[in-house]
């Protein structure tokens, strides 16, 4: 680990000057990949201002029409609302699905959207519902919020504040683990409801994407046998240790069928 100046916020506004003004600074919310990063010397930043005390990110409302969750609320929280498993059962599920207890309990919704590991699960809840994600400065279409590997729509010194998420007509997530991490070797996202019919696949690209020819199919049909013979192209996939690229576009279908089928009930 390389020296760092620690600071920790005292509000949104000091939080994003403290970043602003630093040389390189950063966010740190759970640490849960920023720690890491650090220790194994993969980074170097000036300065580290710590959300831990911004008490106003954290927690959920939910009304008739949307799920909002503070950009520092843990993926437990999110898990064990009831209010989140009444209103879109499939993202509470899926926070229970990532890391383990103690990424669960540590790790935020802003950092890992943040981040934007090309394996994490949020992305395709956040794609996968046509959620917005708000920011100190402004409100981006979560379609438009993952740009890349690693890569957001974010500004240096701009920070997540909250997520909205649509409540859908049905929505389920089927993701297949890396049995290790629990990361998402591929994790699909369905839904129907306010925001169309959407399919978001994580886990397989660069950056979570929506599968265009299932949502047709299933704009059509809203049943696994619409996409079941629906191949994902595998030429822009990810080929690693864990899965080949031909491997990963398989599980798209099959987790996208699973997913519909649990959607359906
Ligand atoms: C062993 C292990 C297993 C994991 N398994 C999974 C898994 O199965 N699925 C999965 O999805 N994830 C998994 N994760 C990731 C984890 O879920 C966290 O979400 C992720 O590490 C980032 O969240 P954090 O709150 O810890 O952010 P941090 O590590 O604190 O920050 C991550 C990045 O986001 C930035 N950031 C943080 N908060 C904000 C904000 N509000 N606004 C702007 N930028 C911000 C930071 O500056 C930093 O660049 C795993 C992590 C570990 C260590």
């Amino acid at each position: 680990m390389y020296d760092f100046n620690y600071k920790r916020a005292s509000s949104v506004d000091d939080a994003t000057a403290s970043v602003a003004e630093a040389d390189e600074g950063k966010f740190v919310a759970g640490g849960m990949t920023l720690l890491p990063t650090l220790k194994q010397r993969l980074a170097q930043p000036s300065d580290l201002v710590d959300l831990a005390d911004l008490g106003d990110l954290v927690g959920i409302t939910v009304n008739d029409s949307t799920v909002t969750i503070g950009a520092m609320t843990p993926h437990a929280v999110v898990n064990a609302s009831a209010d989140v498993q009444k209103a879109i059962p499939a993202l509470a599920k899926l926070a229970g699905l990532i890391g383990d207890p103690m990424v669960r309990n540590r790790g935020t919704i802003g950092g890992s959207i943040s981040n934007n590991d090309p394996a994490a699960d949020y992305p395709s809840a956040v794609v996968g519902l046509g959620a917005t994600v708000h920011t100190n400065k402004r409100e981006i279409a979560g379609d438009d919020f993952f740009v890349g590997l690693f890569e957001t729509a974010l500004e240096e010194d701009e920070l997540v504040t909250k997520v909205v998420f649509p409540v859908p007509d049905k929505a389920a997530y089927m993701k297949f683990p890396n049995p290790a991490s629990r990361y998402a070797i591929v994790g699909t996202f369905v839904s129907q409801g306010p925001q169309g019919t959407r399919v978001a696949v994580t886990g397989a690209g660069s950056h979570v994407f929506r599968q265009s020819d299932m949502e047709a199919a299933l704009e059509a049909n809203f049943a696994s046998e619409a996409v079941e013979n629906i191949k994902q192209d595998d030429s822009d996939l990810n080929t690693d240790i864990h899965a080949s690229a031909e491997y990963r576009a398989h599980l798209v279908t099959i987790m996208a069928k699973r997913a519909v089928a649990e959607a359906n009930g």
